[in-house]
């Protein structure tokens, strides 16, 4: 049984023993959960929720065979939701992300981070962070803000990347942390996209405006994404596709957290994951989330990249579910609130049909309920 007052944890253990710790308030709500599972309020600790336009029909080309870089050549790929987002309101894009957040509610996520990075001015990157700032008050679910201006060079600086860096680092980043508007510095760490050089750069300026880092390392290919995440000291190193041996000792000598988007390799046909088992068995903790964004994060499903991770990456149920609960909270700094069904904690958890074994059923409908604060968000 677990008893919670004004949203938070204050008893868990055998129904028996509460009498003897606390007295039930004449008003309380019971909830039975009548033969299921209760686990933990998933938490997704890498989404790009906030939006404008979609990409629904680069989704058809990849489908008929076009790749990542094609479509990206062709005026597809970040560079045209850019394209939209920059045109859209804040009021736009609360309004849509609002509905986005709603599916991930239903398909039990509690927590969630969310990044800026589909503006690339100063005023576009301000107004998405604006949106994530009004959706964490005004949306059951909480969400960690994380500034990632460094999401690809945007098309007026294709001929001089090193400028748009400087702006990322001499006045995004002062203006994000005047506002206090991000907790995290993120950064996309590719070829083609932003070099290690570069990326340790926007980490350092981050930090040094009290933002903490993370980064999208090695997903398309050996980007040198974890070298950075370990000099930088980075929370997070994400995606991770195409870590070796080498990287994953120096990520567990960090104590970096890896986490990992298999939605994400799954719909852009990479054709492979990420190493979880090597990265489980070298010491590295691992975190799940889903990636959603409009070009290949297509689930809003916490479940979906479990049932992924447990069937492409060769993790054990009970590894999923801590990577896509308290893992994925500790990669964010909220292991101390959300994350487990523990006293002190808020009182976030799912109610599966069942057998927790249940969540691997893709499609089927194994969450009964969600609870968001002490309060049932969705039934
Ligand atoms: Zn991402």
């Amino acid at each position: 049984m677990v008893a919670a007052r004004d949203g938070q944890i204050v008893f868990v253990g055998p129904a028996a023993a509460l009498d003897a710790h606390l007295t039930v308030l004449p008003g309380a709500v019971r909830i039975d959960a009548r033969g299921g599972t209760v686990v933990p309020g998933f938490v997704d600790p890498h989404t790009h929720v906030v939006y404008a336009g979609d990409r629904l029909q680069e989704v058809r080309r990849r489908l008929a065979g076009a790749t990542y870089a094609e479509i990206a050549a062709a005026g597809g790929g970040i560079l045209r939701t850019v394209a939209d987002t920059r045109r859209a309101s804040e009021d736009d894009l609360v309004t849509t992300a609002s509905a986005r957040l709603d599916e991930m509610a239903a398909c039990g996520t509690t927590t969630c981070e969310v990044k800026s990075g589909y503006g690339l001015t100063t005023d576009a990157e301000l107004r998405l962070l604006r949106a994530i700032r009004r959706l964490d008050a005004g949306h059951p679910l909480d969400l960690v803000p994380t500034f990632l201006g460094a999401h690809e060079i945007p098309k007026e600086f294709r001929s001089n990347p090193e400028a748009f860096v400087a702006l990322v680092t001499g006045e995004m980043i002062p203006a994000v942390a005047a506002e206090s508007l991000a907790e995290w510095c993120d950064v996309f760490c590719e070829s083609g996209a932003f070099t290690p050089a570069q990326s340790l750069a926007i980490l350092e300026a981050g930090r040094r405006h009290g933002l903490k880092p993370r980064i999208h390392a090695d997903e398309l290919g050996a980007s040198g994404g974890w070298r950075v995440a370990v000099e930088a000291g980075a929370r997070s190193a994400d995606h991770l596709v195409f870590v070796d041996a080498e990287g994953a000792r120096a990520l567990a000598g960090a104590g970096v957290c890896a986490v990992l988007l298999p939605a994400a390799s799954l719909y852009l046909k990479l054709g492979r994951y990420a190493p979880a088992r090597l990265l489980i068995d070298t010491g590295v903790p691992v975190a799940l989330g889903t990636d959603i964004n409009p070009g290949a994060g297509f689930s809003p499903s916490m479940p979906f990249a479990m049932t992924l991770a447990c069937f492409a990456m060769d993790m054990t149920l009970e590894e999923a579910l801590i990577a896509a609960t308290l893992n994925a909270a500790w990669a964010l700094d909220r292991a101390d609130a959300v994350g487990s069904l523990e006293r002190g904690k808020r009182m976030d958890a799912v109610i599966v049909e069942g057998d927790a074994i249940n969540l691997v059923r893709a499609g089927a409908r194994a969450i009964r309920a969600v609870i968001k604060n002490g309060k049932v968000i969705v039934q």
